[in-house]
């Protein structure tokens, strides 16, 4: 079956663009990190190629292998800036496997021992909240994460 086509207009591709705002982490020449809008904790953050990939089927490898190595520099930031203990690692594949967002993406989730996730609720974060959450990760990876 071939692949299905990239969607040009998906929320994530508007962001790379330039055309909606994020609260970014971390830009490379390959990746963007930046805040999710909706955080299931605080410091919830996604990681993205810039290559306009669907899901992590699709993607080239090398693209997949500088990602990747981008994730885990993220995890350990968001684990050292927010003294959690520890770190999950989301990532979805297609309405099926859960996707909502067509462009492929790692959610790095601080973990606390004893707190859940919050609830899908649909509630956004406040721009500051996001902004000074951002800051102390960007903090963390500055100084080797
Ligand atoms: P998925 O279910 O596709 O893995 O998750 C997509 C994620 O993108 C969700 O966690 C959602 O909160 C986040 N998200 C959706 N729209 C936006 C947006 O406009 N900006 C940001 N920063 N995150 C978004």
């Amino acid at each position: 079956m071939p692949a299905q086509a990239y969607d040009e207009t998906n929320i994530f591709a508007r962001i790379l663009r330039g055309d909606l705002p994020c609260t970014k982490v971390l830009e490379t020449d390959a990746v963007l990190a930046f805040m999710d809008i909706m955080p299931r904790a605080d410091g919830h953050v996604l990681v993205i190629p810039k290559a306009p990939a669907r899901t992590l089927l699709d993607i080239d490898p090398g693209s997949l292998a500088t990602l990747i190595v981008e994730v885990q520099r993220i995890a350990r930031a968001v684990k050292q800036a927010l003294v959690a203990d520890g770190v999950t690692i989301w990532q979805f594949n297609e309405p099926a496997g859960g996707q909502e967002v067509p462009h492929l993406h790692f959610h790095v989730l601080p973990r606390w021992n004893n707190v859940e996730l919050r609830p899908r609720t649909g509630a956004t974060d406040k721009p500051e909240v996001l902004i000074a959450l951002a800051e102390k990760i960007a903090g963390a990876l500055a100084t080797g994460g």
